[in-house]
């Protein structure tokens, strides 16, 4: 991908997607209805809306873990079944396997893509080295701190190097300091040669995250989920601003 019209190539392409769940009296619950959505190289989007609109679902279908009830969902053209090979997920809860170090925690998305174990190694060498992460390799996740645990995380999916990297509320378990420092190393990757990830598309209810990260916000109206508004962000990133002093507020 060297070029401008490859990095604006289409990599998800949702069109008219629905989904219903059965609520708890057998009823049936509309969550999301009539959803068209490209993902483009070179972007990142923000699915922006309160709780309860819809979007952990949206992400979820986007990274092929359940299946829309109306519409369809391609990447790189080809229908999602099952799962989807170009994403991976960053989680609110972070959802690392506590009996694994950071290392292993790394590599398992390696191990379960049979990649070999020197490989596996030198990889997530490489993206805990990226996230920040080094020195932390045999720690365990609960002697970590929030924000590190994110890290690893971050550095989970990105060892995959995904086209597609989908990151739900990321970092609305941090506090606003520490969100706000990962959020900036984030576009400053981002903004790197070589940052192993074409297209990021992150659900939050918080505006000002949206507006920081992506290049466009789609806002999701709830009952059912539609997207009701889409917000081109002109605002520049900010980039390496950080005092000094900064790094004795976050962890
Ligand atoms: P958001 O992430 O925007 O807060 P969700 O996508 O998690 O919203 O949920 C949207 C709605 O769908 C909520 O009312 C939720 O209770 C419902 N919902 C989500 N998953 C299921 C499920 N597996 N079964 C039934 N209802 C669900
Ligand atoms: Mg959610």
């Amino acid at each position: 991908m060297t070029t401008i019209e490859a990095n604006r190539e289409v990599l998800l392409d949702i069109s008219g997607v629905g989904k219903r769940f059965t609520g708890a009296a057998g009823d049936e619950l509309r969550v999301l209805d009539g959803i068209d959505l490209q993902l483009r190289g070179g972007e990142i989007v923000a699915l922006l809306g309160r709780s309860g609109s819809g979007k952990s679902t949206l992400l979820r279908i986007i990274a092929g873990l359940i299946a829309p009830s109306d519409g369809e969902v391609t990447y790189r053209g080809t229908p999602l079944n099952g799962s989807n090979p170009g994403a991976a997920l960053v989680f609110q809860s972070f959802a690392l396997m506590p009996w694994l170090t950071v290392q292993d925690n790394v590599e398992l998305g390696l191990a379960a893509r049979n990649v070999a174990p020197a490989e596996r190694r030198r990889r997530a060498l490489d993206a805990i080295d990226l996230i920040g992460l080094d020195g932390f390799e045999s720690a365990y996740p609960k002697e970590l701190s929030g924000g590190m645990r994110q890290r690893v995380g971050f550095a989970r999916a990105l060892v995959l190097e995904p086209d597609l990297l989908l990151m739900d509320e990321p970092f609305s378990a941090l506090d606003v300091l520490t969100a706000e420092n990962l959020r900036t190393e984030l576009v400053n990757l981002w903004a790197t040669e070589g940052f192993p990830t074409k297209a990021i598309c992150v659900v939050t209810h918080n505006i000002e995250e949206a507006v920081q990260l992506a290049d466009r916000v789609l806002v999701l109206g709830a009952n059912p989920g539609r997207i009701i508004a889409e917000v081109p962000v002109r605002q520049p990133r900010p980039r390496n601003r950080r005092a000094p002093w900064f790094e004795a507020l976050v962890d």
